[in-house]
């Protein structure tokens, strides 16, 4: 069953209109397609909706004209330090884009630049900064419970482009996985996300396969998108994701379909 519900547009960082990938979306045969704008940041306004009565109203719009066609969901992706009125949106996606130092926030997926930036700030020490970025999203994951947690390792996104700095450091992992631990037990949907392989930086999906290991371990649901900002890339990798989790150990998929999230078989 084909679903995706991390989906960007015009209305942030996206390169589609709305209307445009939902044809995509059937195009391609999906059942269901939500839509996880970039809820509003007022600290950092380069990729958030600014429109936010326009995107709510535009969505519903294609909800109810392609009825007959897909299913479609309004969605918020809501940044962790900065929350939305969620009574608006049909799910929330709850990620973590940041690392804040005193009043300062570093996006740390924005560029391999400025997550050297962002390292800085720690002195160079990678668990020093992954301890201030996961200490902070899990203890919002556990007291917000989003519908789905984002790309929970996205501190991980440009590891794959030099030297490999965390993915390949033991001191890290073990961190990682005591967070990510703490987090499965939240209740939450993790997302397992194909956005950083559909940008060509990297081979495999958020989060890492230890970390999906952790998650397997707890009994954690997951469900699968692509984060996709393209019509183009909305399936992005779905075939080798599923495989790859199929030989994790994992048999379902969590889809919100026929209005609640449910499990489906990944293969
Ligand atoms: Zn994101
Ligand atoms: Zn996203």
């Amino acid at each position: 069953m084909l679903t995706n519900y991390h989906t960007h547009t015009l209305f942030c960082d996206g390169d589609h209109s709305a209307e445009d990938m939902v044809l995509s979306a059937i195009d391609k045969g999906f059942c269901a397609l939500g839509f996880s704008g970039h809820g509003y940041t007022d600290f950092d306004l380069s990729y958030c909706i600014k429109d936010m009565p326009g995107y709510i109203s535009e969505i519903n719009r294609l909800k109810d004209k392609y009825k007959d066609r897909i299913e479609i969901y309004l969605g918020l992706e809501e940044d962790a330090y900065c929350l939305c009125d969620r009574s608006k949106y049909d799910y929330i996606i709850g990620s973590c884009h940041y690392a804040k130092v005193q009043d300062q926030y570093y996006a740390i997926d924005s560029g391999a630049e400025y997550f050297r930036e962002c390292l800085e700030q720690f002195g160079g020490d990678v668990c020093k900064l992954a301890d201030n970025y996961y200490g902070y999203f899990v203890d919002y994951i556990l007291s917000r419970k989003p519908d789905i947690v984002g790309h929970f390792d996205l501190i991980t996104k440009f590891d794959e482009l030099g030297e490999s700095i965390l993915l390949n450091n033991p001191d890290y992992n073990a961190l990682a996985e005591k967070y990510m631990a703490q987090a499965a037990r939240s209740g939450c949907i993790f997302e397992v996300n194909t956005g950083a392989i559909s940008r060509k930086v990297r081979t495999t999906p958020y989060p890492a396969a230890n970390l999906l290991q952790v998650l397997k371990k707890e009994g954690a649901p997951i469900t699968l998108s692509s984060d996709s900002h393209n019509k183009d890339t909305l399936d992005c990798a779905f075939d080798e994701t599923r495989r790859y989790l199929f030989d994790l150990g994992f048999r379902k998929l969590y889809a919100l379909y026929d209005g609640r999230f449910q499990p489906f078989d990944l293969i």
